[in-house]
């Protein structure tokens, strides 16, 4: 059976962890903390990361951040992962979706304008599949109507629009390192913090609304409860683990970006015959190979095309039934506009096996099974 997902190892992982456990210090804020906040600090050129327990609770850190509280609206595309709405609904505020672009499945730019009123606080742009939204005129917008910028980058690392890298254009930002994503920790993530005015209150957010960090730092004698905050700090032990794995980020994304590549090149003849469609790459955007998705006619076909692959011993997955449409999205959101594409195309895409050690032999086979699906090849 090829897996649709197997968590990321490189080997040195125990190693690490040992080390973290010989280290005597295994809660939050250790060595292997430090190091992979330096590490993204350097690789992406944000002001400030720091790790956190998940991608959920870093946009729960960014929702404070940005002070968002009861009747504020925040838009944000309704094709996504629950977390993007989830942080900022539990501070009171109410979720405005619109349509996404059926190209990316990005949150459509064009759309984003007319669902601002004057309750609007914040727009959460995802870059679905890593690959990026069209940034250049949602930051436009956002300073138009002085608005927060947080970004989804939960699937972005590594992956950059015009030169910048996912989650460093926004406000905030917010990566996952779940074991789906392409690097993991297990369960953790990490707020990436634009401006560096923002890091003392996102400290303290982060260590129980207390001044620990600062305490730590020897800036202050004594550490004390500042202000509201929860516990969003991981343990060493999984920040170790995750280290092994960010030393090794450029192979791995290699890899990943040539079994995406393989997959394209093997299913291009059933786009161009016109029975299934295939991602797209904007201009100026560099993706990360997180995923990759076929869109299938409509949801009659997809069932049967799982069910072929699963014959075949395949795991394909879909996801994300649009958020407006769920039980939640119908009591903490609204869909502004028309819903042309975010519940249709949500209905035809489906991902196919994708992870670091997914072999060249397995996208074939896959490949070939897809085609044969479709009586090609
Ligand atoms: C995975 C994912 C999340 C959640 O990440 P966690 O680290 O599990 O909290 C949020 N948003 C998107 C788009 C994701 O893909």
């Amino acid at each position: 059976m090829i897996n649709f997902n197997v968590p990321p190892f490189t080997g040195k992982e125990m190693e690490y962890i040992r080390q973290a456990v010989e280290n005597q210090k295994i809660c939050g804020d250790g060595e292997f903390t430090a190091k992979c906040n330096k590490w993204i600090e350097e690789r992406t050129g944000t002001a400030k990361c720091l790790l956190t327990t998940s991608c959920t609770h870093a946009t729960e850190l960014a929702a404070l951040l940005a002070d968002i509280k009861e009747g504020d609206e925040v838009i944000m595309p309704s094709y996504t992962f629950v977390s993007t709405a989830d942080a900022f609904v539990l501070r009171g505020a109410k979720a405005v979706f619109v349509d996404i672009r059926p190209d990316t499945m990005n949150i459509d730019e064009n759309l984003i304008e007319d669902a601002v009123t004057d309750r609007t606080r914040a727009i959460a742009v995802v870059h679905y599949a890593g690959v990026g939204c069209e940034m250049n005129r949602i930051m436009d917008i956002a300073k138009r109507h002085d608005l927060y910028v947080i970004e989804d980058a939960a699937q972005g690392i590594m992956a950059s629009y015009k030169g910048k890298a996912l989650g460093t254009i926004g406000d905030f930002g917010c990566f996952s390192f779940h074991e789906t994503k392409n690097y993991s920790m297990g369960e953790g993530g990490a707020l990436l913090i634009r401006d560096e005015t923002y890091v003392e209150n996102a400290e303290i957010f982060r260590e129980k609304g207390t001044d620990r960090s600062k305490y730590f730092r020897g800036q202050v004698d004594k550490y004390r409860w500042m202000n509201y905050g929860s516990s969003y700090l991981p343990s060493d032990m999984n920040a170790a683990y995750l280290y092994a794995q960010l030393e090794m980020a450029d192979e791995i994304n290699d890899i990943r970006l040539a079994r995406w590549n393989r997959y394209r090149e093997l299913l291009a003849p059933l786009a161009e015959s016109g029975k299934i469609e295939l991602p797209f790459i904007p201009e100026g955007c560099v993706h990360n190979a997180h995923m990759f998705y076929i869109k299938a006619k409509d949801m009659e076909e997809r069932t049967a095309l799982i069910r072929f692959l699963k014959a075949n011993e395949i795991l394909a997955v879909f996801h994300y039934v649009p958020l407006h449409s769920a039980p939640a999205g119908l009591k903490f959101g609204r869909f502004h506009g028309e819903d042309r594409y975010t519940t249709r195309e949500s209905e035809r895409l489906l991902r196919l096996p994708m992870f670091y050690k997914l072999t060249e032999q397995e996208v074939d086979y896959i490949a070939g099974k897809v085609k044969e699906f479709y009586h090609e090849g």
